[in-house]
C-alpha cells in the first residue's frame, strides 16, 4: 500500500504513521525526520537544510526530492511506502508522480489529517520528542510514564529547536499557504481521504484504519 500522510504540523502524522507502519508492515518516510538525522551526523545535507528548518521555513525542492527519490529506491518500499511531510508543494507532488510512474508505481491513497488550527500550536508547543528513538510525547496529551523521559529507552526528553511558540507561527503560516493547493490536486484525482484528527489518538487510528479497510474492499 502506498500512502501519503496530509496535515498541517501538529496535526498528527507523525503519532499515526507510526501506528500506521506497524499495522501495515510499510516504511514510514518523514522528511522531517531524515533531515533531522542528517543535521545530527553533521552531513552535508544536514548543513544545508539547517538554515531553512531553524527559520521555519521549507528546505528547497530539488534538496528534498532528491532524498526522497533515493529513500524509495530501497528495498524495504517493495510492500509499499507511507510519505510523512512530503510532498509539501506541487513541484514536489509533481516530481513524485513522475518518479512512481518511472517505478510503475502509484498513490494508494492521500490521508488528510485534518484539525483546527487553534489546537495545533497547543500541540506544537507541548510536544516532546526522543533524541534516541524518535518517540513523540506530549506534556498534556500523550505523556510519558516519567515525566521528561523516553518510556521506550529512558533517554531524556527534549524540545524541538522550530517547537518554540515564535517559530511554531511562522511554520503554520507557511504550511497553511501551501498546503491548500496540494489537497486541490490531490482531491482532483481522486486521492483524497478526509480523517477528523481532532480526537484522541487511538479514535483517529481507528478511523484510519476504518477508512482505509472500507477503500480497500
Ligand atoms: P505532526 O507529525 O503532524 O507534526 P505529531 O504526531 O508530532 O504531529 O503530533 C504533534 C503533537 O501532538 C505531539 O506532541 C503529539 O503527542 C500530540 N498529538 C498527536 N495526536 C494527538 C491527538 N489526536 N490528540 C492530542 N494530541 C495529539
Ligand atoms: P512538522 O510537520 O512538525 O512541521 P516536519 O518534521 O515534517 O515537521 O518538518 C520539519 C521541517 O523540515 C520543516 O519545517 C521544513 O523546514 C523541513 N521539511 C520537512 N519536509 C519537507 C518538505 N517536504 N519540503 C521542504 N521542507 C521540508
Amino acid at each position: 500500500m502506498n500512502l501519503i500522510l496530509m496535515g498541517l504540523p501538529g496535526a498528527g502524522k507523525g503519532t499515526q504513521a507510526e501506528k500506521i507502519s506497524n499495522k501495515y508492515n510499510i516504511p514510514h518516510i518523514s522528511t522531517g525526520d531524515m533531515f533531522r538525522l542528517a543535521i545530527k551526523e553533521g552531513t552535508d545535507l544536514g548543513i544545508k537544510a539547517k538554515e531553512f528548518m531553524d527559520q521555519g521555513d521549507l528546505v528547497p525542492d530539488e534538496v528534498t526530492i532528491g532524498i526522497v527519490e533515493e529513500r524509495l529506491g530501497k528495498d524495504d518500499c517493495q510492500n509499499g511506502f507511507l510519505l510523512d511531510g512530503f510532498p509539501r508543494t506541487i513541484a514536489q507532488a509533481e516530481a513524485l508522480q513522475a518518479l512512481l510512474t518511472n517505478m510503475d508505481e502509484d498513490i494508494d491513497y492521500v490521508l488528510h489529517v485534518d484539525v483546527p488550527e487553534e489546537q495545533l500550536v497547543k500541540r506544537l508547543t507541548g510536544r516532546r520528542i526522543c533524541p534516541t528513538c524518535g518517540s513523540t510525547y506530549h506534556v498534556m496529551y500523550n505523556a510519558p510514564k516519567e515525566e521528561g523521559i523516553c518510556d521506550k529507552d529512558g533517554s531524556e526528553l527534549i524540545q524541538r529547536k522550530d517547537d518554540t511558540s515564535e517559530t511554531v507561527k511562522t511554520r503554520l503560516n507557511v504550511n497553511i499557504k501551501q498546503t491548500k493547493p496540494l489537497l486541490d490536486f490531490y482531491q482532483e484525482k481522486g486521492y483524497l481521504v478526509s480523517i477528523n484528527g481532532d480526537k484522541d489518538i487511538d479514535v483517529v487510528f481507528q478511523d484510519i484504519q476504518a477508512k482505509l479497510e472500507k477503500l480497500a474492499l
